[in-house]
């Protein structure tokens, strides 16, 4: 089969390799798409840990076309969406329910491979049907919408409030319909690209700020009347950390969504914090929100088609990861198969 697979910093190959063998446990995935996600570039530039010789990618779609003795939910033919979090479920954590802070976790990509490949192993117990009557390409976004549904979740936003998002890429656009759902009175977005916040305003947001444009933080507090009750980072960068804790008001809640550099500080007022009892969260992953997810999906309420910017043949992998990096695109999703 054609897979990509890692030679390490910033050397990803197409090449050829064997199918993975299936454990009694595992189901054989026919590939049909793979997202390109920030965590992909992460791990192409080594800030983000992927064992030589595994094959990436993580939020995936496909159907089942073989399974193993012991596999009793699935059959060949089922289409099916990707968990790519493994747990031991055996820790002290996994025993609570808070399976996303297992210490023993791991990624799919280091299990049999990642989704970047025709066919993929997978424990069944990581896979969520999809419905009928749901593109199997939106299947690809479930892993991103529970993140998102999870993030909600932590900032437990009520109906009335004022949510503030800071970056519009899939992620900003996902938590901020995710917000409009859970009963947000005005969601702001701040996002410098004017294509991002033109579809934005086709998915519900009240406001849309452009940062090169104006202050940001002048511009929320002002259209807030003195901060937004939730502040969602979802740009990831050290510049909009720091202002989640001028665009929050006091008594009001910091969601750190953004994947940041492991080495990255940022200076915050503590005296800030302090004064106005400021909440920081930080959200990983999805625990517990992907069945939920995948109804909100199916049911059209949450809007994934639009955040699907293009959909790429393998050997155009490269080019994928350069148009996410230079912020071209919304989701990009590849295609392994013919
Ligand atoms: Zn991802
Ligand atoms: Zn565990």
């Amino acid at each position: 089969m054609k897979a990509v697979v890692s030679h390490g910093i910033e050397n990803f190959q197409i090449e050829e390799r064997d199918p993975p063998e299936i454990g009694v446990s595992d189901v054989l995935l026919e590939v049909a798409y793979c997202g390109i996600c920030g965590t992909d570039i992460h791990q192409y530039y080594g800030s983000w840990e992927l064992n030589p010789g595994s094959i990436p990618g993580h939020e995936v779609s496909g159907t089942v076309i073989d399974v193993g003795s012991h596999v009793h939910h699935l059959k060949v033919g089922v289409r099916v969406a990707l968990d790519p979090c493994v747990v031991c479920l055996n820790c002290e954590y996994c025993h609570d329910g808070s399976y996303h802070l297992c210490p023993n976790r791991f990624g799919i990509f280091h299990y049999k491979g990642g989704g970047f490949a025709e066919y993929m192993a997978v424990p069944e117990r990581q896979l969520y049907r999809i419905p009928d009557g749901m593109p199997l390409a939106w299947g690809a976004l479930l892993e991103p919408a529970s993140c998102c549904v999870h993030g909600l979740d932590r900032a437990t936003v009520k109906p009335g409030e004022t949510v503030v998002v800071l970056g519009g890429g899939a992620i900003g656009l996902l938590i901020m319909q995710c917000a409009i759902l859970s009963g947000a009175l005005s969601v702001l977005l701040v996002e410098p690209r004017t294509s991002r916040r033109t579809l934005a305003q086709t998915l519900g947001v009240t406001t849309s700020i452009d940062p090169a444009d104006v202050d940001a933080v002048e511009a929320v507090l002002s259209e807030t009347g003195g901060g937004a009750d939730v502040v969602f980072e979802c740009a990831g960068l050290p510049k909009t950390v720091a202002q989640c804790f001028e665009m929050a008001k006091p008594g009001g809640r910091i969601v750190l969504f953004g994947v940041n550099k492991p080495e990255t500080r940022v200076e915050i007022s503590p005296y800030r914090v302090f004064r106005n009892e400021l909440t920081i969260l930080g959200s990983v992953m999805g625990p517990k929100a992907y069945p939920r997810t995948l109804k909100l999906m199916a049911s059209g309420k949450l809007h994934i088609e639009p955040l699907i910017s293009h959909i790429l043949p393998m050997d155009r992998f490269h080019d994928a990861l350069k148009m996410h990096e230079a912020q071209e695109a919304i989701k990009i999703l590849i295609r392994p198969g013919k």
